[in-house]
């Protein structure tokens, strides 16, 4: 509560806290005559900063991580796809939905579902370059932009990351289970409106759960 609060009136307790440093510096330095005062209050004041800038990151982090898996979140994510620079491309995209999931959820548990959620995010974080962008895009969908990659090159990716997550155990407690994905993958050989990107990844991904356990790229439809 007492934190609550804290966070509330952040911006006016960091000035109080700041006024009352330096008039604290300034009173000892005129009535006492000790100038001790100048040199401890600058110290004060740069731990406060670096408060500051803890939190700071903290928050930043926190609003662009999904909290389940602490992967990127959605908000972030498209953010990010409109902003490559026109080096970076040809871009490509990758639209992941997991099938089946409400059966998993339904036979297992919420809380096992949650787990593989979390499992399946690090499997993609593993099998991504450094260069690449995972993300949470809500509920069993993730996504991923692979800058400077071809419609070859993603084809060939996306197949990797369907065999790795098709033979992967997912673990919670005593239960396994095993899981597969559907991807829709698209790409732009230059800067133009991203929603196209992404619409046609979503149209290729529409195609794939025709199918399901499968891959399709929409420059293939
Ligand atoms: P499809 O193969 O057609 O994609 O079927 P599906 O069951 O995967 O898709 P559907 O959209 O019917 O259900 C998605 C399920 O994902 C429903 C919901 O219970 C589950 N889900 C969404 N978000 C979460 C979550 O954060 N945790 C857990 N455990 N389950 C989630
Ligand atoms: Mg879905
Ligand atoms: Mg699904």
């Amino acid at each position: 509560m007492m934190k609550e609060r804290f966070y509330k009136f952040i911006p006016i307790t960091l000035i109080m806290i700041n006024s009352g440093i330096w008039l604290l510096a300034f009173l000892f330095y005129n009535i006492k005559g000790s100038n001790k005062a100048l040199f401890f209050y600058p110290i004060i004041q740069t731990l406060l900063f670096l408060y500051c800038g803890i939190v700071i990151n903290k928050l930043y982090w926190e609003t662009n991580k999904d909290s389940l898996t602490n992967i990127y979140n959605r908000k972030y994510f498209f953010a990010k796809i409109s902003s490559f620079p026109e080096m970076e491309y040809p871009i490509s995209l990758m639209m992941i939905d997991i099938d089946n999931f409400k059966r998993v959820n339904d036979t297992y548990g919420h809380l096992a579902g949650d787990e593989f959620l979390r499992q399946f995010a690090e499997i993609l974080v593993i099998n991504i370059r450094s260069t690449d962008i995972v993300a949470r895009l809500g509920g069993e969908e993730f996504a991923i932009v692979l800058p400077k990659t071809c419609c070859k090159d993603v084809y060939i990716i996306a197949e990797r990351i369907k065999e790795v997550i098709e033979s992967n155990i997912f673990r919670f407690g005593t239960i396994t289970c095993k899981m597969t994905i559907s991807i829709g993958i698209s790409t732009s050989d230059y800067p133009v409106n991203t929603d196209h990107l992404l619409k046609n990844a979503d149209i290729a991904l529409y195609k794939a759960k025709e199918i399901k356990n499968s891959v399709v790229a929409y420059e293939h439809l």
